[in-house]
């Protein structure tokens, strides 16, 4: 946003009061003086007016190691949720990019920056989700086929992006997807008359969960992974 229209819609002041004080030296921005109008605010940087701080903000961005039994949800009076495995001070900030049924476990996203997220998980985004699934019955051989086709899901009236598989073993695989959609893997193997045992997440784009992270254990994000959601 624009530094004059950022100062009025923070201030009481009017557009005209708000581009005379910006004038006059008193709005740093990061820790500068900034006199131009026109300067861009980013969404998380400091900005102040004299000794007033009006944002500031910190953005997180963090991966969850989730196990099985947490809910992604920040709160449930049942069941624990995941933000119980997060440092308290973090709780009413965070929410979650792309949520996991209490059973599955695998990378789970944090963060408090809303459009990121909405860019992590937008399917028109198709950004690669690859988990990998055990199946209680063996997968057939046209399971591959059918997922690269498309499933028709019912109540959402739409066939999934196609999607692929890699048989691991007789009942387990991995399954990329490019949607998120409620209930999603479960339901395609349930229309191809099979059903998951367990499921874990292991990557959302470039984003893959770090192995040195025990399950309820988390991370900061690298500068990397969070400009690889752009
Ligand atoms: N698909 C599912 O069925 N469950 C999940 O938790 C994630 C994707």
């Amino acid at each position: 946003m624009r530094l004059d229209k950022f100062i009025c819609k923070h201030t009481p002041f009017s557009h005209q009061r708000s581009r005379w004080l910006i004038a006059s030296g008193r709005v740093r921005v990061a820790d500068r003086v900034v006199t131009d109008p026109r300067a861009w605010v980013d969404r998380f940087v400091a900005v102040w007016l004299d000794d007033e701080q009006l944002q500031g903000r910190t953005a997180h961005y963090l991966m969850l190691h989730k196990p099985p039994g947490y809910l992604s949800a920040t709160e449930d009076p049942q069941h624990p949720t995941v933000l119980e495995l997060l440092p308290e001070h973090l709780h009413p900030e965070l929410h979650i990019g792309g949520r996991l049924d209490r059973s599955t476990s695998g990378l789970l996203i944090l963060t408090n920056d809303g459009l990121w997220s909405r860019r992590l998980t937008e399917p028109k985004q198709k950004i690669p989700k690859v988990y990998r699934v055990t199946t209680l019955e063996p997968i057939t051989p046209d399971t591959e086929a059918r997922f690269a086709e498309g499933v028709y899901l019912a109540y959402e009236d739409l066939t999934t992006s196609p999607a692929q598989l890699q048989l691991l073993a007789d009942r387990e695989a991995r399954l990329t997807i490019y949607e998120g959609r409620y209930h999603q893997v479960k339901r395609m193997f349930a229309q191809v008359g099979n059903r998951v045992t367990s499921l874990h997440r292991e990557s959302m784009g470039e984003i893959a969960l770090d192995a040195a992270l025990a399950p309820g254990e988390y991370r900061a994000l690298t500068e990397a992974e969070i400009a690889s959601v752009s």
